[in-house]
Parts: structure tokens; C-alpha cells; sequence
């Protein structure tokens, strides 16, 4: 049985004040409810965030990793950092992290490979551009990020897998995918992992929809059946909003 998974990317905002504001307001706000809950604040404030958590059903995650497990390679953290201070989940493959620093579908294997040698679950973000959209493309794009990264790993693996699809043109932008545009990929997804592995990987596997998600279009989104979930950037940094994408799972 697959989770529902609602997790907020915060990415290069809020310092150490206002992620403690934010965390409490959202542990002060969050509503009974059965899907997992996440949130990535900036690493600088990461072992802060987690203690101030420590009684709460909101797990903090990391925003990425590097694949070494230690060494010189400045400004950059290692799986055994993250699970040191608590953090045993981290998003890897951020369309940002690809187009802002290099991050290749090589590079992504061996950080997703990394993670999962230390036990840590993996959020797997990927999704096309809006010119592999527009040319009819975005299915092949998808499916040639999925392998490249993912599809060398065994079966028994994949429960340590989240994914994330996140259409690069839906981020940030306020241009969401339809809700059918989503159901239709992440129903895609779903068949090209069963093809490449089997039913039980495919229908366990949560695959969560990530690109300008608000209070205002998340309960038609997460109504699909083969969306578990999502993943918010802009909205999770409203305390208010957060909670009513939560609510709306
Ligand atoms: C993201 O960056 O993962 C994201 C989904 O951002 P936004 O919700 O702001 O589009």
C-alpha cells in the first residue's frame, strides 16, 4: 500500500528565525491526517529544524546530497551528515539542481545509489521541459530520466524510492499541469516502471506531482488516482497554504 505524501521544498529561503516561526506555526496548524508530511529547510538550518520537531509528525528532509561518502569536496554534505543529525530522507534530481549545476542523469544514479547503500528513502524529481512538451516529447524524455537513474536498481529497492514529477515548466511559474495532464504521466509512470520491473513495484511505488501546487488546485491534483501526493515549493512557504494542501489530501 502506497503512502500519501505531502512534502515542501523550501529551497534558498528563510533563515534560522524564520524557519523556527514557520515550523511552529505549521506544528501548531497541522491537521489529523494520514499522509506523511515533509519539509526541506536550507541546510544551514537542518539540525536546528529537526530538533525542533522532535515531537512532532513532521519529518524534515534534505534538499540533496552528495554521491562521496566523505572527502574534498568543498560545500558539499554526505549521506552519514544527514543521518548523523536525524535526516534519513533527501530529495535528489531537482529540475534546479540539473539545470543550475550540472547535474547530470550519471551523476543523479550514483547519489540516488549513495543514499540507498545508507538506507536512506530518496525523493527522485525529474520531469520534462516545455519544449519536449511542445514537440511531443515528454514521454520519452521521462522515461529515458526514470531508466538512466533509476532503472538499474533491484526490486527491493524501489520501497526506499519516492518520485517527484515535476514538469519544468510548471515550476514556479503558477502554470500547473491540468490534473489530467498529471493523471496521464503519472499513469505513464506507473506502467513504465511495471513494464521494467512488476505490478507490486509499480502500484507500491508513491508518485507525487510537484509545479505551482496552491491551496486552490491541490484537491483536484491529488483526486487522481495515480497521484499520491505532492510536491510544493512557493506554497510551502505559507504557513496557511501548506496546511490547506495538507488538508487537501
Ligand atoms: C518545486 O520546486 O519543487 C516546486 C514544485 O515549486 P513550485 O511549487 O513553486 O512550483
Amino acid at each position: 500500500m502506497r503512502s500519501k505524501i505531502v512534502a515542501g521544498n523550501w529551497k534558498m529561503n528563510k533563515n534560522l528565525e524564520e524557519t523556527e516561526a514557520l515550523l511552529a506555526e505549521l506544528s501548531a496548524k497541522l491537521p489529523d491526517t494520514n499522509a506523511e508530511v515533509m519539509v526541506a529547510p536550507t541546510y544551514v538550518n537542518l539540525n536546528n529544524a529537526v530538533r525542533h520537531l522532535e515531537s512532532s509528525k513532521i519529518e524534515v528532509i534534505a534538499q540533496n546530497m552528495h554521491f562521496a561518502e566523505s572527502g574534498a569536496y568543498t560545500g558539499e554534505i554526505s549521506a552519514d551528515m544527514l543521518l548523523n543529525i536525524g535526516i534519513d530522507t533527501v530529495i535528489i534530481g531537482h529540475s534546479e539542481r540539473r539545470a543550475y549545476f550540472g547535474e547530470t542523469d550519471e551523476i543523479l544514479a550514483k547519489k540516488v545509489s549513495a543514499a540507498l547503500k545508507k538506507g536512506m528513502r530518496v525523493m527522485f524529481c525529474f520531469g520534462e521541459e516545455l519544449e519536449d512538451r511542445k514537440s511531443g516529447n515528454h514521454f520519452k524524455v521521462v522515461e529515458s530520466q526514470l531508466k538512466n537513474a533509476l532503472f538499474s536498481l533491484e526490486a527491493s529497492e524501489w520501497s526506499k524510492i519516492i518520485l517527484a514529477y515535476e514538469p519544468v515548466w510548471a515550476i514556479g511559474t503558477g502554470e500547473t499541469a491540468s490534473p489530467e495532464q498529471a493523471q496521464e504521466m503519472h499513469a505513464f509512470i506507473r506502467k513504465t516502471i511495471m513494464e521494467a520491473y512488476d505490478t507490486s513495484v509499480a502500484t507500491n511505488i508513491s508518485i507525487l506531482y510537484g509545479g505551482s501546487v496552491k491551496p486552490g488546485n491541490a484537491e483536484e491534483i491529488f483526486s487522481k488516482p495515480d497521484v499520491d501526493g505532492g510536491l510544493i515549493g512557493g506554497a510551502s512557504l505559507i504557513a496557511d497554504d501548506f496546511i490547506a494542501i495538507i488538508k487537501a489530501i
